[in-house]
């Protein structure tokens, strides 16, 4: 359990979880660099936590190699694996103070009492809890109680930060901060980190890298900027952005893509293919009817305060525009929506695979 204070790599090659018959993690591949910070996201049940237990040796490998550094853990047990973990609940001692539960893994490996204080004192300060040292659990905030698991978990110095939902339990705001306060602290220890969410927010902002899964499979991997501007296919576009993606169906057919209402220069595409066009509610506009790519009308405006959001109805779908917050329009009226085809995200309506 001895660190070398340098962070580590982490190789998962391959990696398989079945729970009986039930394919849980499927061929799970992915190279995290020394002191990434790297984002596992998905809808609940794509196997992201599966995938973090088998990484903390809570679960064991039905196939596959994990790697810590050059060691090869597959086998090796959780105490030795160099880690140190954060779950949603903090799992904190309610009978021992804050000083107490973030000394606990220095206590357990028999560090001598003036080096344990000094530890506490540094980790403490390091998320701010300086002046809660003598508190017990009960005593403190949400946000407060998730800092004292942060610091349990640094007072190591692990190799490797497994994190698991740890900002869910805290309202809106305290999760803005914390989040904020994680990346910062992520940054300055420079320690390895795999981190479990499903909300997209928190993987944007706080990730080097994104790996998207669902169904127990990798989606796409890459940074935050490349999979909300380059998603691999209709469902990482979908996930990504809130309000997300607009999809409309179509075909190509002359060079022009063919939906309801709907016709566009196109270039690249086979004749009488069934393609799917997206473009975001950020990249489009509110026109005059006729003026821009498709006509439709308002079903509702939304002021948000810091812009509008015009959702249209269009076929048997809603298309949403985001406008700027002085922007209004009446509910039924009818209105077209503008945006570049040559900025416009094209797929295979049957594979989903992203083709333009
Ligand atoms: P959530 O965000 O809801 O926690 P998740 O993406 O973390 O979802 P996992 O907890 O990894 O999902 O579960 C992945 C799949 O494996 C789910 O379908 C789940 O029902 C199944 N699963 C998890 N643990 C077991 C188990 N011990 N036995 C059988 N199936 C399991």
């Amino acid at each position: 359990m001895s660190s070398d204070h340098a962070a580590k790599t982490i190789s998962i090659r391959e990696m398989n979880k079945y729970y009986g018959n039930f394919h849980a993690l499927k061929g799970l591949s992915l190279e995290v660099e020394a002191g990434e910070f790297l984002v596992l996201l998905g809808p609940s049940g794509c196997g992201k936590s599966t995938a973090l237990r088998m990484i903390a040796g809570l679960e064991s490998i039905s196939s596959g190699e994990l790697l810590i550094g050059d060691q090869d853990v597959t086998e090796v047990l959780p105490k030795y694996r160099d880690i140190a973990m954060v779950f949603q609940s903090y799992a904190l001692y309610p009978h021992k103070t804050v000083a107490e539960n973030i000394g606990f893994p220095l206590k357990m490996a028999k560090v001598p009492q003036a080096e344990m204080d000094e530890a506490v004192r540094a980790a403490a300060a390091q998320v701010e809890l300086d002046g809660l040292l003598d508190r017990l659990p009960g005593q403190l905030s949400g946000g407060q109680r998730q800092r004292v698991a942060l610091a349990r978990a640094i007072i190591r110095r692990p190799a490797v930060f497994l994190m698991d939902e740890p900002l869910s339990n805290l309202d809106a705001k305290l999760r803005g901060n914390m989040r904020a306060e994680l990346k910062h602290m992520q940054n300055e220890l420079g320690i390895t980190t795999i981190y479990v969410t499903h909300d997209q927010i928190e993987a944007m902002t706080l990730a080097h890298r994104v790996a998207i899964m669902k169904d127990g499979e990798l989606q796409q991997l890459g940074t935050p900027k490349e999979v909300y501007s380059n998603p691999a296919n209709l469902f990482v576009a979908g996930f990504m952005g809130s309000p997300p993606m607009n999809f409309v169906e179509g075909e190509i057919s002359s060079g022009q893509f063919r939906a309801a209402g709907m016709s566009l220069p196109v270039t690249g595409f086979a004749d009488n293919a069934a393609v799917t066009i997206g473009f975001r509610p950020e990249d489009c506009q509110v026109v005059e009817a006729g003026t821009g790519q498709v006509d439709a009308s308002v079903y509702t405006f939304e002021m948000t305060g810091d812009q509008s959001l015009v959702t249209f109805e269009y076929e048997d779908r809603h298309l949403v525009v985001k406008m700027p917050k002085d922007f209004e329009i009446a509910s039924e009226s009818r209105a077209a929506i503008a945006f570049d085809p040559a900025e416009a995200n094209f797929f295979d309506t049957a594979s989903g695979r992203r083709l333009l």
